[in-house]
């Protein structure tokens, strides 16, 4: 485990700050996000959105905020946020970026990137929040005022970023449907697809921010389209983005949708095969992930839920000197430390087709290769959840258990997981077991347990 413990942020979930545009989320409020970061940080920053019909309002109260606050200010446009966060690495101090991930059209959001590309952390993130509440910013007088300066070919350098990672031509003769969901991803992934040499189709590949072919999460329902696109056209597979594509999921040659741990377990296979080392997710994380890391001969150290944990985790880990190879959540955003330190699409979009050229087999077989697992997924609604949580530390302290995040009981070869949302009030239930029954007793278990300790 590592030492990463959450603190209660007011502002800032687990992604940023995400709202309903002109109810929670107004450009007041980006106004304000961003003088308080400029009142922590100079130099200049990196601004870009997802393909909201909002975005634009909330980029230019973004600009006002930097710029009053003394901050040189580069407008990257519509990308996706690990485009932003790769140029922010790269030759930004800092950045912005606008958007509401996976949540519907009326959404919007703010998420703050540091110099090295990885997200704000939770220490700086209240800090920040401190400025916004206490409205202490510190403005620059009229001749220190921001500017906004250009930077051209701003794609081309994330882009080429990710096609240079792979040989020449790795996906020649190669077919993939693409799904970008309208969102910054159009502007992305099919470039760097086709740049490695496969043949491209795409199925919502207009920017669009009403979102009219499907809702920028991916769902099995949303994708019916992408997969009948991968049948008919013989595909090797289909990659289909989350809103601002730090995500990529997957479906099959036959059209089905694969379950996003056993895609973080194909390619963490892939990569623990030619470099063995530490893989770095959450505790909810699917048990998939570790057997195939244990056959390859590495190892996983499990985190908070929260990309940013693992990322963070990942960094400090690299500093005391461990070999960490690759790092992810079991939703389909996977972190490539060669690359750099964040979730990203299009990098997972470009490593399966990689998979796909050295493997030999169809995404199915791949797919039907890894440990079989069975998995429950369930939630309570419930207003007391951490209370209850308490109480379930107690009644199961008999137990092996872990605490990294909620609590996890181990039962042999499977656990469950019970965690309290930190932005819905529900309790999540996750089993990751090694049989039906297994999976059900324990299932049965910790739900009674919950509902118990709801109504005492
Ligand atoms: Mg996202």
């Amino acid at each position: 485990m590592t030492s990463q413990k959450k603190i209660e942020k007011k502002l800032f979930g687990t992604n940023g700050v995400r709202g309903v545009v002109g109810k929670d989320l107004t450009p007041d409020l980006v106004l304000s996000i961003a003088e308080a970061f400029g009142t922590m940080r100079k130099g200049r920053i990196g601004i870009g959105r997802d393909t909201r019909t909002s975005g634009e309002t909330l980029v230019h109260a973004a600009k006002a905020g930097l710029l009053a606050t003394g901050c040189e200010v580069v407008d990257c446009g519509i990308l996706p946020t690990p485009a932003l966060q790769y140029l922010v690495r790269e030759q930004f101090d800092g950045g912005v970026m606008i958007t509401a991930s996976h949540n519907p059209p009326e959404y919007n959001g703010v998420k703050i990137i540091e110099p090295d590309g990885t997200e704000m952390g939770d220490a700086e993130t209240v800090k920040l929040e401190q400025i916004i509440f206490s409205r202490t910013f510190t403005p620059v007088p009229w001749d220190r005022a921001g500017k906004e300066s250009y930077s051209p070919n701003l794609l081309e350098h994330y882009i080429n970023a990710i096609v240079d990672s792979f040989p020449p031509d790795t996906g020649a003769g190669m077919t993939v449907a693409v799904d970008p969901g309208s969102g910054p991803a159009c502007l992305t992934t099919a470039r760097i697809l086709t740049d490695m040499g496969c043949h491209v189709l795409t199925v919502n590949g207009v920017i669009d921010g009403t979102f009219p072919g499907r809702m920028p999460e991916p769902t099995v329902e949303g994708l019916r389209n992408l997969a009948d696109l991968v049948v008919s056209s013989g595909a090797a597979f289909g990659v289909a983005h989350d809103g601002d594509a730090d995500r990529a999921v997957f479906i099959d040659e036959m059209g089905r949708y694969v379950e996003e741990n056993q895609e973080f377990a194909l390619v963490a296979r892939h990569i623990c095969h030619e470099n063995p080392g530490t893989i770095v997710t959450p505790v909810s994380t699917g048990q998939v992930v570790e057997r195939v890391a244990q056959l390859e001969g590495s190892d996983v150290v499990y985190t908070p839920v929260g990309s940013i944990y693992v990322a963070r985790a990942m960094r400090s880990l690299i500093d005391q000197g461990r070999k960490i190879i690759f790092g992810g959540e079991g939703n389909g955003g996977l972190i490539f430390p060669a690359h750099q330190f964040c979730r990203d699409g299009g990098m997972t979009a470009a490593t399966m087709v990689a998979i796909q050229k050295e493997s030999g087999k169809t995404l199915s077989e791949n797919v039907n290769l890894l440990p079989q697992r069975k998995i429950i997924k369930d939630k309570l609604t419930t207003t007391r959840g951490l209370r209850i949580i308490e109480a379930l530390k107690n009644e199961y302290s008999q137990e092996k258990t872990d605490q990294t995040d909620g609590l996890k009981i181990f039962r042999g070869d499977s656990w469950g997981l019970v965690r309290a949302s930190g932005t819905e009030p529900i309790i999540r239930i996750i089993i990751d077991a090694d049989s039906d029954a297994n999976a059900n007793t324990l299932h049965q278990d910790l739900r009674s347990s919950v509902q118990k300790n709801n109504e005492t």
